[in-house]
């Protein structure tokens, strides 16, 4: 089976820097890339023109100087941070919470890691926006999406990201959530209601659509390559990593691994 071709990005590596991305969206990207976190964490600022409220998706990892310039960023457009929502418990995503609600005041809402406040289909609203709560668990038992009706976009955290594909970290994570959240997010696509992407990581995607699907292909090659090594006679996750992620470059091998186990478990093997 062939390999299935990512869609292009929006920005090359090394590119993207975050900034208006929407009339209501703002990204703020944190200086922490790595093989996990690829360009770096973005931090999402929800803030209409004009508005006097705003709310915040993913601080980022616990950093001084990153939480002081997104605070900055909201006064210098004469706003205040008054919701602090986290996409998951991931610490690349909420370490840095509870210094940004120190420095603001504001509530830190999400789902799990004593927080279960926001659910499926909750709305957040400032200054006149509407962020709604699409709830997409697969990365994480945690993991929920945020959809921006005015901007036809979605939020998805590490559901879905800028560039490559995503974990699905075992034993939090689970294949068969994974896959019902990729469909709900293809309907969410299928009917207009969002046409571009504002991941966790990496570059906005301006064909939702596209990206989804590619997801979904990438989803089913991997597992018929798990199904077909282990059929090999390959029998423990490292040796399927080693068969499977051979074209994957060794730094992310330990989340191909935790990828594995989900789709091994998935697979009943
Ligand atoms: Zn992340």
């Amino acid at each position: 089976m062939s390999p299935a071709v990512a869609p292009e990005p929006s920005a090359p590596f090394g590119s993207w820097a975050g900034g208006q991305i929407t009339p209501n969206a703002h990204c703020l990207l944190q200086g922490n890339p790595s093989p996990m976190t690829l360009d770096g964490t973005n931090t999402w600022v929800l803030l209409p023109p004009g508005g006097t409220e705003a709310i915040v998706i993913d601080p980022g990892e616990d950093e001084a100087a990153h939480q002081q310039r997104v605070v900055d960023h909201v006064a210098e457009r004469g706003a205040r941070i008054t919701q602090i929502v986290l996409t998951h418990g991931h610490h690349d995503h909420s370490e840095g919470a509870p210094r940004l609600a120190r420095l603001t005041g504001a509530p830190v809402r999400a789902v799990g890691a004593g927080h279960d406040d926001l659910g499926d289909g909750d709305v957040l609203r400032v200054s006149g926006l509407e962020a709604r709560v699409v709830t997409t668990p697969g990365h994480t038992a945690d993991s929920i999406s945020f959809a921006l009706p005015g901007d036809h976009a979605l939020l998805t955290g590490d559901t879905v990201l800028g560039r490559g594909t995503t974990v699905v970290a075992h034993p939090d994570g689970e294949l068969a959530a994974y896959l019902d959240s990729l469909e709900r997010i293809r309907a969410l696509t299928g009917d207009g209601e969002v046409t571009s992407i504002l991941p966790g990581h990496g570059p906005t995607v301006p064909d939702a659509a596209a990206m989804v699907e590619f997801y979904r292909l990438h989803r089913r090659e991997r597992l018929e390559q798990v199904r077909a090594a282990v059929a090999d006679g390959k029998r423990t996750a490292d040796e399927v990593v080693a068969h499977v992620y051979a074209d994957v470059d060794r730094s992310v091998w330990p989340a191909a691994r935790m990828s594995v186990l989900a789709q091994l478990e998935y697979l009943g093997v």
